[in-house]
Order: C-alpha cells, then sequence, then structure tokens
C-alpha cells in the first residue's frame, strides 16, 4: 500500500440483503472475515435481522469482535459522517476500479446478494444510497470474490486487468458429473478458482439434490 494510504485502515462492508443466512453465504462471509483479517482491514456485515445477530452460524462466530462486525444497522449509519470516503461496487458503475482510490475512499460497499443468472441488479437498492461507484470488470463476480477483487486493487495497488482470472470455471463435481459457475473468480497460484473452502461439497450437495429432484 503507498505510503499516504498506509496510515488508514480500509473498511469492506457487505449489505445483507437475503432473508435468511444460508450456507453459501455464511461459507462467502468467512473467507472474507479470514482475509480481512489477514489483511489487517475491517469488515461489516451490516443489515442483518437481529435474530441473526445474536444467533449466527457456527462459521463465523470465530471472527466475531475482529474483524468482523456483525450489525442490524444499515451501511449509512456504520459509515456515517464518510460518505465521500465510501464506495459502492456496482456492476453498472461508470468508472472501473483502479489502484488510485485507495486515496480517495476508505470504505467498500457490496450487497450481501447471492449472484444469480443473469443477473437482476440487486445491486441498484444500494445505488439509491447515492455512494461513489466503482465497477470491477463486465463479468459478475461472488460476493467474496468482489471483496478479494477489490482487496488487491485498493490494498496490493495491482490494477483490475493485471489481475489472474477464472472466468465461469467448469467444476468437476464427481466422475460423471460437471458444473459450469456463471461468475468470474480470481485464479490462485494452483490455476484454480479461489472459492471459500466448502463450497465446492457444498455444490456437489446442490447438484445432487438437484439431480435426486429429477430422478
Ligand atoms: N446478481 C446480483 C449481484 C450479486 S454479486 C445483482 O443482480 O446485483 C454481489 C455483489 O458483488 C454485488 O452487489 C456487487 O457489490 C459486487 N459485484 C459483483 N460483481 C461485480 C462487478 N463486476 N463490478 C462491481 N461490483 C460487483
Amino acid at each position: 500500500m503507498s505510503p499516504s494510504t498506509a496510515g488508514k485502515k480500509k473498511t469492506y462492508v457487505v449489505e445483507h440483503m437475503e432473508p435468511e443466512m444460508g450456507a453459501w453465504s455464511t461459507l462467502e462471509y468467512a473467507i472474507i472475515s479470514r482475509e480481512s483479517a489477514a489483511s489487517g482491514s475491517d469488515f461489516y456485515l451490516t443489515s442483518v435481522p437481529a435474530s441473526l445477530v445474536s444467533n449466527l452460524p457456527e462459521a463465523l462466530k470465530p471472527y466475531v469482535g475482529a474483524p468482523l462486525k456483525v450489525t442490524e444497522e444499515e451501511v449509512t449509519k456504520v459509515s456515517s459522517g464518510e460518505r465521500d470516503r465510501v464506495c459502492l461496487l456496482d456492476p453498472r458503475a461508470e468508472k472501473e476500479l483502479s489502484p488510485g482510490d485507495a486515496e480517495v475512499f476508505d470504505w467498500f460497499v457490496f450487497g450481501g446478494i447471492l449472484g444469480d443468472d443473469p443477473p437482476r441488479d440487486r445491486t441498484g437498492e444500494l445505488r439509491k444510497l447515492g455512494y461513489e461507484g466503482r465497477r470491477l470488470g463486465s463479468l459478475q463476480m461472488t460476493t467474496d470474490t468482489a471483496v478479494r477483487v477489490t482487496r488487491i486493487v485498493i490494498e496490493d495497488q495491482i490494477p483490475l486487468d493485471k489481475i489472474p482470472y477464472s472466468d465461469y470455471p467448469e467444476l468437476k463435481l464427481n466422475k460423471n458429473e460437471a458444473t459450469q459457475m456463471p461468475f468470474r473468480y480470481v485464479r490462485g497460484n494452483d490455476g484454480k478458482p479461489i472459492m471459500p473452502e466448502g463450497m465446492l461439497e457444498l455444490i456437489e450437495e446442490d447438484a445432487d439434490k438437484s439431480f435426486d429432484d429429477f430422478f
């Protein structure tokens, strides 16, 4: 991180927009927590129903307090007073996120939305908050991937087009089944898409469930 932004801690905020917190969201929030802890940044999970705040999924409990802060408050309350330092990551924003944005923003807001294909632009609900928006390229990312890419651009100062991606990867579920994910992922050093641990198993379970529904 460049010297001028070294002091300014970055905060990532996911506005939870699903009615409950299922396994998929939980796995995403766990890896965002882990990666935020590793980079010394904060992670707020906002607009979480009160019943859930006091009864979080087990996988998130180790992170509560540092770096994870879970609240039923909306993102506007949490980042109040600094709205010009808040950036909404929005697939429909005009401008692409760039390393220079680390000087401009300290808060990065994402929709806690399970990606759908084709996207229904549910991020639009957050656009109404009036924050400055930035796009992360033209392909839809999962929430944890969007946070990971933002962190690489802002904290590691690597431009979007220099990040290795894995687009619409095909996942082998078992010897005779594969599924293609309609998302862009960051490609890891092993050449595979970086995904929350447990996600592949979850996808396999879902595939079996849907498979069973048919037969
Ligand atoms: N299908 C949802 C998006 C889910 S992705 C929709 O229709 O809006 C979850 C969040 O990740 C988005 O709300 C956004 O904050 C971020 N995100 C995903 N892909 C992005 C992109 N290409 N550019 C900017 N933000 C993105």
